[in-house]
């Protein structure tokens, strides 16, 4: 195989200020080198120092990694704990009474939880679940809204060793459907509708609707919490109200202290790539990933206003809103709603009401914002912020600086945190106190996480070419395996037909530049072969982003006789969607621009215009499909969590 080639040519650079490292708890490039050098002598011992200093034992463990039956690697296997105690109670003794969570709904109502109420509410919920004989090893399908009571849901599961699985509001009855079936779960926890953007949304008619289609008799009660009131099938004693079996619930509930190992969650991928995997994590190793990385790359502060956007459906909204702030005994934010209601400012007006400090989102919700007001930002007083984060794709970097001079006023870094449901907490990410930043770079590993990226043989290539990313020695944070599938686990990240060995493989292909750092370059199934050339989408795509005409960019490669594969390119534009001979006109600009920006070898063979690109429910683009369509082939594949259809209409045939 050639090696992948790295067309970009990004040379911007931002060292932080001497005003962030000095209080920043990684505080120069040393001190990362430091935490490095000391997880390279035994990592190990490394990780578990950390797991003995940062979690509350109920019985201490004596094993660190237990790899006998690798790829299922154990972690501090015979310590005892509990997640929601080490998120709860024990913030109770030192600061019961400081908020945990200010809750802003979609009309704007504001309710404050502190830790102590907190703590009550999920007592209250974990002894009403007890009382419905739902028990340890347990599996409650959790179908909610973005509010407290999700993370109340979570939590109480954990309490009492229930293994939840959240299944993101906006999927469908037949999605969820298969998330039910899959878990065998007992339980769901869901509400009557949810709210977004001023419109109301079934929850229970969706989750009935679901228990229609196959075997479900699994699950014996449907907890339903109370959002609007709206009219909704009800059926007893099988379906109970959340208000009413937490009522007289004590509000003391003595956690279910569990093995380390034991599963705190199963939580499917977002489906970009192909079908859903239902990715299982552990309870101390996820919990000690989401603690490390709180304090290395949000650069945690207890005076910090925490602010991650992500639903508690994506793994985001698992290790930054249920488990790591609340496991710091942070104050954070949590928003029902969306960016554009009732207007397109409305995350900057909520970073200035509630002084925001991290503020932690995703390249699509940049990128619309862009779209939508690219100067709204500065409307708003954003002085509090000091961090900035993004997740979930390759942030190009003109988004990038977009991000870093319109949001954080150029004072706040950003961390691009590169990570993935399977992982648990961020692997490749910059500490920001520490490493001087290059916009579209995720920069350096975690300390204690060593990643490296090879070619099919799984040999190390040198920086600068391409090559599968990949980890090469086990963490306390990984997948431990896919629920019901440890066959499909081992095949999808521990291949042996490509030589890879022991190393997790991320299916992302990246490289590293001159300087070491790090570039995802895309899915190694998107990557495309040019004339011998094999080019990542991520830096044509960014190329395109960086024309002043382009909101977003997406591109495939397709068949072609001489070429091998031709450059077929997605194209959104800032203003209207074009037609007639302006198609011409601005595909030939941006042909042009492409290749000025990084040579004639990147200039898409065809450009298709649309009003948005196929995304997952998570926004992620699915070039899978785009693939299919380049191809002029229908699609046949997994659609469960593309977020909309029908724009794979628009985008069948070339622009006219
Ligand atoms: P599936 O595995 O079902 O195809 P998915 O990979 O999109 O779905 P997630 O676990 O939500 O599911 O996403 C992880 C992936 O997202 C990574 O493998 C990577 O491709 C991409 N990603 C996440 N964060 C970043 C980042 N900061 N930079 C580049 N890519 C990122
Ligand atoms: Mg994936």
């Amino acid at each position: 195989m050639s090696t992948i080639e790295s067309v970009l040519n990004e040379t911007r650079i931002f060292p932080p200020s001497d005003e962030f490292s000095s209080q920043a708890n990684v505080s120069s490039f040393q001190a990362y080198q430091a935490l490095c050098a000391e997880a390279e002598q035994d990592y190990q011992h490394f990780w578990a120092k950390r797991a003995k200093e940062r979690i509350l034992w109920h019985k201490p463990f004596t094993q660190i990694l237990d790899d006998r039956n690798a790829p299922f690697y154990k972690w501090f296997a015979d310590g005892e704990l509990n997640v929601s105690y080490n998120c709860l109670d024990r913030h109770l003794a030192t600061q019961a009474d400081k908020v945990a969570i200010i809750f802003e709904s979609d009309d704007g109502e504001v309710i404050r939880s502190t830790y102590r109420d907190l703590h009550q509410r999920v007592c209250q919920l974990a002894n009403a679940l007890k009382a419905r004989n739902i028990k340890k090893g347990d599996r409650v399908v959790i179908y909610m809204p973005m509010r407290i009571e999700a993370v109340v849901a979570m939590q109480a599961c954990a309490r009492i060793g229930a293994i939840h699985s959240v299944v993101f509001g906006g999927f469908s009855a037949k999605s969820l459907h298969e998330r039910i079936h899959d878990a065998g779960a007992v339980a769901i926890i869901t509400a009557d509708e949810q709210v977004r953007g001023g419109k109301h949304h079934p929850l229970k008619a969706t989750v009935d609707e679901a228990m229609r289609m196959s075997d479900t008799t699994s699950v014996q009660s449907i907890v339903v919490y109370q959002r609007t009131g709206g009219e909704i099938p009800f059926n007893p004693p099988r379906d109970v109200w959340w208000h009413e079996i937490t009522q007289n619930a004590g509000s003391e509930c003595e956690p279910e202290w569990v093995d380390a190992e034991h599963p705190l969650f199963t939580l499917y991928t977002s489906g970009s790539t192909g079908k859903p995997k239902g990715v299982q994590h552990s309870s101390a190793g996820y919990l000690l990933g989401a603690i490390v990385s709180m304090q290395w790359i949000f650069d945690y502060k207890p005076t910090d206003i925490f602010w991650c956007t992500a639903d508690v459906g994506w793994i985001t909204g698992h290790s930054y809103v249920t488990y790591g702030p609340l496991a710091m005994g942070a104050t954070q934010v949590i928003f029902e709603g969306i960016p554009t209601y009732p207007h397109a400012g409305r995350f900057w007006e909520i970073i200035q009401k509630h002084q925001v400090t991290t503020f932690y989102t995703a390249p699509t919700a940049i990128r619309s914002l862009i779209k939508l007001g690219g100067d709204l930002p500065a409307q708003y007083d954003l002085s509090s912020l000091r961090l900035l984060g993004s997740v979930g794709e390759p942030i190009n970097p003109e988004a990038w600086m977009w991000f870093y001079e319109k949001v954080g006023r150029s004072r706040c870094p950003i961390v691009d945190t590169w990570w993935q449901t399977e992982t648990g907490c961020h692997m490749i990410a910059p500490t920001p106190g520490a490493v001087a930043l290059k916009p579209g770079s995720c920069t350096f590993p975690l300390p204690g996480i060593f990643a490296a990226i090879v070619d099919e043989a799984g040999h190390e290539v040198e920086n600068g070419k391409g090559g599968f990313l990949v980890i090469k020695k086990p963490f306390p944070s990984q997948i431990r395996t896919l629920w019901g599938d440890p066959e499909r686990f081992k095949k999808a990240y521990f291949p042996e037909d490509t030589g890879h060995g022991k190393y997790y493989l991320a299916g992302d292909s990246a490289y590293r530049d001159k300087d070491g750092y790090f570039w995802i370059m895309g899915r190694i199934d998107d990557v495309l072969n040019v004339s011998g050339h094999r080019l990542g989408t991520m830096e044509i795509e960014s190329a395109l982003v960086a024309h002043p005409l382009v909101a977003e960019a997406a591109v495939v490669g397709k068949p072609h006789e001489i070429k091998g594969e031709a450059v077929i390119a997605f194209v959104v534009l800032k203003g209207k969607y074009p037609h007639g001979e302006e198609v011409a006109r601005i595909t030939d600009t941006l042909r042009d621009w492409v290749a000025k920006e990084i040579g004639p070898i990147a200039k898409p063979d065809e450009i298709r215009f649309g009003e948005n690109l196929p995304k997952t429910r998570s926004g992620k683009i699915m070039r899978r499909l785009l693939r299919t369509l380049a191809k002029g082939e229908e699609i046949t594949q997994d659609i469960s969590t593309l977020e909309n259809p029908a724009i794979l209409e628009q985008l069948k045939y070339p622009s006219k």
